[in-house]
């Protein structure tokens, strides 16, 4: 071993101690008769000393000569600082070289590898290997470790068992694109890479192996977000003879366990809320729970009185931002800038002041009196001090907009503290969702998700209306997993195809295998994944994935790093019977 100790295990107990260390230069400082380095690994920093009149002087030129980054094997005696640094935890001692290798010489490095790097971005994902020997970073990448293997532990204690299954598969309708991979050995067919492993884990299900899980990467070619990357990590999970409670209680579980084990909070039993309920009252299906500022209707109080905005809206709804009565002018229109946002697309906003004196002053103070204000205030249940935020327009359209805003006036008001964490289950998700441009219905989850039993028979007549056993945990207004209750019947499967507007040939040709093997003795079944590089950002209080990932994708789904996605040789395309030109021949 090049080391007998870590750079960040020693302390002053270990004085006296003969000892050999390795790392890298994180600093070197020369004063004079002094030659100071910190020597930085995984697990710590620890400074070595050279000084003249103690270390031969032909080690102190040595130690004058190395810097950043350099690889060095360090060999000495560990003595108590002069000068104690508090702020790390070897900061009591310091290593007195007497012999000293240089494993590896550096170039200077293109960015500080510090807390506070100067590396923008682009910078940092070009050279990540240096980026991850940032602490911050590397912090990351040992709480996903510790997050996997809690993971495992738990569901491990539970009988499940990990199976792998396959990526290069056939294309799985989960509402986005597949990514593809040609096959040469049967030329002009493709397979596509798994969006998730749905359809395996329900035949592993059918095949009697009770309960699966897996830490898995799923492959989905969308536009990238911060959050999103084209490859990402799921904990995908399958359990047989359950029902919903079931699943919902087990990873509730799970849940509490990693936050308890990894954070040391102490999550009480998670809340439950419809969809339905979760639209109405948030305008989300994602609620933040953290603070309230809940939706209210004023169609009822406010249609009818000549202002054609109210007078021709479908819906009229507001929120309440408690203590926001004495905003600015300037605050306001600010307020009315953010929900005309293209992005947002409010038409404008009208507010209502609650005045300390118990009167209003509002933008709408031509169409409504103060009576009329009033009643708003008590639907509201707003107080003297209190601020009303009103939006009006298309049902669906004006409750995005409002989540929007409600999500704003928390954040402006501190209401989403990282440290507080609020779970909850949202349940009852519709089964079907009818979409204008293909004029076709939609999964809402995926097309395996069984509909409700009690709505079943509107499965014909109304599919907009079925309710589908799905469910979604939400943490903090971030999807944090979701799953369901299966179809296991081949007649349901094929009749929940049927809705979504396959032909019967169509049908068969994709799930074929599925239906086929639900005629098999296919047990009643359900699961949920997570997504885990999110659970990850998550459980760290942060908001982008991309640091919990070791080589994520950019913006554009590149790896700048290995520079890909990359041309291939005109040999293996020839291989793969692929012709780049036929598009433009043809
Ligand atoms: N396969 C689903 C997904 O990736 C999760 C599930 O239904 O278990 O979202």
């Amino acid at each position: 071993m090049l080391r007998t100790h870590t750079c960040g295990e020693l302390r002053i107990d270990q004085k006296g101690q003969e000892v050999t260390l390795s790392g890298w230069v994180q600093k070197q400082r020369d004063k004079g008769g002094i030659v100071y380095i910190d020597l930085r690994d995984r697990y710590g920093i620890t400074q070595l000393i050279f000084e003249e009149g103690v270390t031969n002087p032909e080690l102190i030129e040595k130690a004058k000569s190395v810097s950043r980054e350099f690889v060095l094997n360090a060999s000495g005696e560990v003595v108590e600082r002069y000068s104690k640094n508090e702020k790390i935890p070897t900061g009591d001692i310091e290593i007195r070289v007497s012999e000293l290798k240089i494993l590896n010489v550096s170039k200077t490095p293109p960015f500080t590898i510090e807390e506070e790097t100067d590396g923008g971005e682009d910078l940092r994902m070009q050279y990540r290997y240096l980026d991850i020997r940032r602490e911050a970073v590397r912090k990351k990448l040992e709480l996903r470790h510790q997050m996997m293997s809690k993971v495992r532990e738990y569901l491990t204690d539970d009988k499940f068992i990990e199976v792998e299954t396959p990526y290069l598969i056939k294309s799985t309708p989960e509402g986005a694109r597949d990514f593809i991979v040609p096959s040469r050995m049967n030329e002009g067919e493709f397979y596509a890479l798994p969006q998730s492993p749905q359809t395996f884990k329900q035949l592993l299900m059918v095949a009697g192996l009770d309960r699966y899980y897996q830490i898995v990467k799923c492959f989905r070619d969308e536009d990238l977000r911060a959050d999103r990357q084209p490859e990402f990590t799921q904990i995908d999970c399958e359990m047989a003879f359950v029902e919903q409670e079931d699943v919902l209680n087990t990873f509730e579980g799970m849940t509490k366990f990693l936050y308890k084990e990894i954070r040391d909070i102490e999550l009480g039993d998670f809340q439950r809320i419809s969809y339905e309920e979760a639209m109405e009252k948030y305008g989300s299906d994602k609620p933040d729970l953290r603070f309230g500022m809940e939706f209210n209707e004023l169609n009822d109080l406010v249609q009818g009185t000549g202002f054609v905005v109210f007078d021709s809206a479908e819906l009229v709804v507001g929120i309440n931002a408690p203590g926001c009565a004495e905003y600015s002018r300037k605050q306001l229109d600010g307020l009315t800038d953010f929900v005309k946002k293209p992005q947002i697309g409010a038409k404008g906003l009208v507010y209502v002041k609650c005045n300390e004196d118990g009167s209003f002053k509002s933008s709408v103070d031509k169409f409504f009196d103060q009576e009329g204000l009033k009643a708003w205030a008590e639907k509201m249940e707003a107080k003297p001090g209190d601020l009303l935020l009103v939006l009006a327009g298309e049902k669906d359209q004006t409750r995005k907009a409002l989540n929007e805003l409600r999500l704003e006036m928390g954040e402006r008001l501190g209401l989403r503290d990282k440290n507080n964490v609020v779970p909850l289950w949202v349940l009852d998700f519709p089964l079907v969702e009818w979409d204008e441009e293909t004029e076709r219905y939609h999964a809402m989850h995926h097309p395996f998700t069984s509909p409700k039993s009690e709505d079943i028979d509107k499965l014909d007549s109304d599919p907009g209306s079925v309710r589908a056993n799905a469910y979604d945990l939400v943490i903090n207004g971030v999807e944090a997993g979701g799953g369901s209750i299966r179809i296991h019947d081949r007649e349901l499967q094929a009749k929940m195809f049927k809705t979504l507007g396959f032909t019967k040939e169509e049908a068969e040709e994709q799930f074929g295998f599925l239906m086929g093997a639900f005629e098999y003795g296919a047990p009643p079944h359900g699961g949920i994944a997570f997504g885990f590089d999110r659970m990850c950002a998550m459980m760290a209080g942060e908001e982008s994935i991309r640091d919990f990932i070791a080589f994520p994708k950019n913006n554009s789904g590149r790896d700048t790093m290995i520079d890909s996605p990359s041309k291939i040789s005109t040999e293996q395309l020839a291989e793969l019977g692929i012709d780049l030109n036929q598009k433009s021949k043809s």
